[in-house]
């Protein structure tokens, strides 16, 4: 493809996005596809040739010679005939891109070529297969949206690819992620420490907030190392220590003692990490007079155990907004511990709802000031409630040693005379991998379109949203909240109204309900289990955090659960 190609294919392709977002209000938000639909669909040959040879002689059969040009397909191409009529296809798109039937002949149609059945195949095969994340209607998992400007962004963040992990690589990369970062730390009300500007702390954007809080991981262990290495070696604090001066003795003996710590609610991302670094990940118990939060009490009575057996904690990962339940851990009560133990780290994992630090409004009741106070790492995720693409994880260290102490490897072939200098940042050396994508360009241009104000606005309609939905469910017969809205997300559950069943037959009914509502294409809502000591609770997550989601979706989505609770709640009576 060259440039013009290239021109009008792009042009091309943002008129059938925009048909795209034109049409969703009137689409399923879920995609009716059974498994393997894809699959079936297309070839299992590969591409060897570029499938331009199909598009190669003027074709004289269809179209007028002269008037119009148009190209054949290869016969022996297995991707089947080329622009099969697509009923998907919205009016402008046909415009564009018009099917190739004489019947359709128009005298605009332009050239086709491969991108044109690319795409078209686009809108016939991977559309139908499209879950609807950025659909009003969509309540399931945790908001995942994006705006046209972050859009734009990655747009231009592609067309100038590079692997941006040192300085040099594109000087713009590093120094807009620094910009951005402390603009977003202040933003979420930060302490200084964590601006990049302090000179000791910084934010880097990373893709998930599991491969932030893998990292913070391994910066923890690090730390652990090296500070086990300076008592038993008498290195001062001043020594800067990199992984390979942790003597191997040291590494190997005590690695395997390493334990660290979250709740049963922390998300899966503290058992991965645990998983992939070898170290056992304990996770700890809540309860629900706590609001399903981790407690100090509890952090302290583990780490004491496993110090009796030999073994050496060294971090914990407390949560800011927890994913089944919204739960906000006790982070000063498990600072004031981490305190006590010089191996602890603590990383705060806020991945869906530390964006709402925007909100002066919710940050005590996010512990702000505790993050504040006892985190050595932070991470939210702008990629789901915060208006920015996937992917762009916000991750914040208090001092940047403990990533580069952790990270730096650096042959010959890496330095260059600015990093030697230190007079720039070299993000390879805060992250797991080399290279990495030009990211904060999408955040850029999102914060600039959005201001704060903006952001602020489309996160305090999320809030008041699920405040109206929640007046709803109370008033609502054989429905209850099981925790209340924290931010956009509550939980709610069918009930018998008359004689109460037990959480064991709730659990069943409530399966039920939660399969009916499976099978709804109007539907996109998702389940949890709240497990205790004392109970366990299976209910239905509602999740609120579209970008154009209105109370009148609310309301439908839930008048479908209503609808589908009543016949639950006839099958389970009859
Ligand atoms: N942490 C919390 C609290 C979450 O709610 C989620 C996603 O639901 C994650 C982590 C995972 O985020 P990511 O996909 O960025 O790893």
């Amino acid at each position: 493809m060259d440039v013009e190609e290239f021109r009008k294919a792009g042009y091309a392709a943002i008129d059938q996005i925009c048909d795209y977002y034109n049409t969703l209000p009137e689409r399923n938000v879920k995609a009716e596809v059974e498994p393997g639909y894809l699959v079936k669909q297309l070839p299992m040959a590969w591409p060897n040739a570029s499938q331009k040879k199909r598009f190669q002689k003027p074709r004289t059969d269809m179209w007028p010679t002269g008037l119009l040009s148009s190209w054949v397909v290869d016969p022996g191409d297995a991707h089947g005939p080329v622009g099969e009529a697509d009923a998907s296809l919205s009016l402008p798109s046909l415009l564009v891109f018009p099917p190739r039937l004489p019947f359709a002949l128009s005298l605009t149609a332009p050239p086709r070529h491969v991108p044109v059945e690319i795409a078209a195949d686009f809108q016939s095969k991977i559309i139908p297969g499209i879950t609807h994340w950025q659909h009003g209607k969509f309540f399931g998992y945790f908001p995942g949206i994006v705006t046209f400007e972050s859009i734009l962004g990655d747009m231009y963040s592609s067309s100038v690819t590079n692997p941006g992990f040192n300085w040099t690589c594109s000087p713009a990369c590093t120094e807009l992620e620094q910009v951005v970062m402390d603009w977003m730390a202040q933003i979420l009300g930060l302490d200084s420490d964590f601006l990049t500007s302090s000179g000791h702390g910084g934010g880097t954007i990373g893709n998930s907030a599991s491969e932030c809080a893998l990292t913070a991981t391994i910066a923890a262990r690090e730390r652990a190392l090296r500070t086990i290495a300076r008592q038993s070696n008498g290195y001062s604090d001043a020594d800067s220590l990199t992984p390979i001066d942790v003597p191997t003795a040291i590494r190997q003996e005590h690695t395997k003692k390493l334990v660290m710590y979250g709740s049963t609610q922390t998300h899966s991302l503290g058992v991965k990490a645990g998983v992939i670094l070898g170290m056992p990940f304990r996770s700890l118990p809540v309860h629900v007079e706590d609001g399903y939060a981790l407690r100090g009490d509890t952090l302290k009575k583990a780490i004491e155990e496993d110090i009796a057996k030999g073994l050496t904690p060294f971090m914990v990962i407390g949560t800011v907004g927890t994913t089944s339940s919204g739960a906000v851990d006790y982070i000063a009560e498990l600072g004031e511990v981490v305190k006590q133990y010089p191996t602890m780290f603590m990383h705060v994992d806020a991945a869906w709802a530390g964006i709402a630090f925007a909100l002066p409004e919710q940050r005590e009741r996010l512990r702000l000031a505790e993050v504040n106070k006892y985190a050595d790492s932070f991470c939210t995720n702008a990629h789901k409630w915060g208006l920015v693409g996937f992917d762009c994880s916000l991750f914040f260290v208090r001092d940047r040693r403990d990533l580069t102490e952790a990270l730096d490897v650096t042959p010959a072939f890496l330095r260059t005379k600015e990093g030697d200098a230190g007079t720039v940042i070299d993000y390879r050396n805060w992250q797991l991998s080399l290279g990495r994508r030009f990211r904060s360009i999408k955040l850029w241009f999102v914060l600039r379109s959005y201001g704060v104000e903006g952001l602020q606005k489309h996160l305090r309609s999320g809030v008041n949203l699920c405040g109206e939905l929640a007046k709803h469910i109370e008033q609502t017969p054989n429905f209850e909240i099981v925790t209340p809205p924290s931010l956009g997300l509550l939980s709610f559950r069918l009930v018998n109204d008359g004689e109460r069943a037990s959480d064991e037959e709730l659990n069943k009914l409530n399966a039920d309900l939660n399969n009916r509502l499976a099978h709804h294409p109007e539907v996109m809502l998702t389940q949890t289990l709240l497990k205790t000591p004392e109970s366990e609770i299976f209910c239905i997550r509602f999740a609120i955090g579209g970008r154009t989601t209105t109370l009148d979706d609310v309301k439908h989505v839930f008048s479908v659960v209503e609808a589908e609770g009543k016949a639950a709640l006839s099958a389970w009576k009859a």
